[in-house]
């Protein structure tokens, strides 16, 4: 390795980190050595961000920082366990002094909000690639997991959805908000809150969880198929921001709702012999019950009339409709799927 990317480990990713007792070697050795406390087992999850694929270009490093963090922390906060250990393959361009300043800033701030160490890694040259891989405990056999739903439970999610979604047309200038609604769906995008306390909190109570990455509608598809259950979700459950429920009409609301992606809020499943319990484990965070589990495979969503459309599988993953705000159309796309072509406004035709 070429001396600028040592001095570069050692100026950004040596110090600075949470320490943390499990740690016998951190960065600087061939590997980490780590030991894992008595009871718990590991969970471990990666995500690679690709610049343009995963986040806009102009992105500032700092969000960059932040959302490579909250992404993997938000995975393990769907198993219920709690972050310790990370490492990080960095590539980039060229050393950017202040690009990696500003990066490391935002990976650290959250690193130390979580009490995630930094033990190792991997730096190389190339296009600007993110890969961040969390580890972290869970009691044993208590994960909690995507395929335990059962019929009869309620369906929950934390938070508000959509958000990211529309913080996603609005840095892309398919729609234009007033500042203050832009600032809040562009900040629900690039710095989105990782649900720990509510994931742990939900050990020994929810059936299943996941978090939401790509959309309601979708990723709950992904607990039926594992748990060999349906469910229906009622539409005017759906928690929607001021920034939706002002900006936005009501219908294209609950599509981004539904549709979009990056809101890395939770979904899980309670059964009702415990949701007293859940309203104590969850007090002082927003969730709301969106729905039932049901016998009847596939997914249902029943209007505020009452009126029930079914999903089809292939309502999970086709998320290219477009959205209509006054004048303007936009296109349901996440990072996670579409490359930045896709992500064109659209002139709604004069006659539509
Ligand atoms: P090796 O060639 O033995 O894999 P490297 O020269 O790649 O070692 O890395 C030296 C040390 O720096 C290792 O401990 C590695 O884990 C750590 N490291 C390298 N890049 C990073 C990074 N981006 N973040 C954190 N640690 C890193
Ligand atoms: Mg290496």
């Amino acid at each position: 390795m070429a001396s600028a990317e040592f001095k570069l480990i050692a100026d950004y990713f040596t110090h600075g980190f949470p320490q943390r007792p499990e740690v016998a070697l951190s960065v600087g050795d061939d590997a980490a050595v780590c030991h894992v406390p008595e009871g718990m087992q590991l969970a471990i999850t990666v995500d690679t961000l690709v610049a343009g694929v995963h986040f806009p270009l102009e992105t500032s490093a700092e969000d960059i920082g932040y959302k490579a963090l909250a992404v993997n922390l938000s995975d393990l906060a769907a198993m219920g366990a709690t972050p310790a250990w990370m490492t990080l393959a960095l590539t980039c361009p060229e050393v950017n002094q202040t690009w990696l300043g500003e990066f490391t800033q935002g990976l650290r701030g959250l690193a130390e909000f979580a009490q995630v160490s930094l033990i190792g890694g991997d730096t190389t040259r190339g296009s600007l690639t993110i890969t961040l891989q969390l580890m972290g405990f869970v009691p044993f056999n208590q994960a909690i997991t995507r395929h335990g739903a059962k019929v009869g439970d309620a369906i929950y999610v934390t938070g508000m959805l959509g958000d990211a979604g529309l913080g996603l047309a609005a840095v892309q200038q398919q729609i234009q908000l007033p500042k203050v609604h832009h600032d809040y769906v562009v900040s629900r995008l690039n710095r989105p809150t990782p649900r720990l306390a509510a994931g742990t909190a939900l050990l020994g109570i929810a059936n299943s969880m996941l978090d939401i990455s790509d959309g309601l509608a979708g990723d709950l598809g992904h607990i039926l198929k594992a748990s060999k259950v349906g469910a229906t979700l009622d539409l005017a459950c759906l928690p929607l921001s001021e920034s939706l429920r002002t900006q936005i009409s009501l219908t294209e609301a609950q599509r981004l709702a539904l549709h979009a992606g990056d809101d890395y809020e939770l979904c899980f499943t309670v059964p009702e012999a415990k949701i007293a319990q859940l309203d104590k484990a969850l007090a002082g965070t927003h969730f709301t019950r969106v729905g039932t589990i049901s016998a009847e495979q596939g997914l249902r969503i029943r209007s505020a009339t009452g009126q029930i459309q079914t999903l089809h599988a292939q309502g999970y993953t086709h998320f290219g409709q477009p959205v209509v705000c006054g004048d303007q159309q936009f296109n349901v796309s996440s990072y996670s799927f579409s490359p930045t072509a896709e992500l064109h406004i659209t002139q709604t035709p004069p006659n539509n």
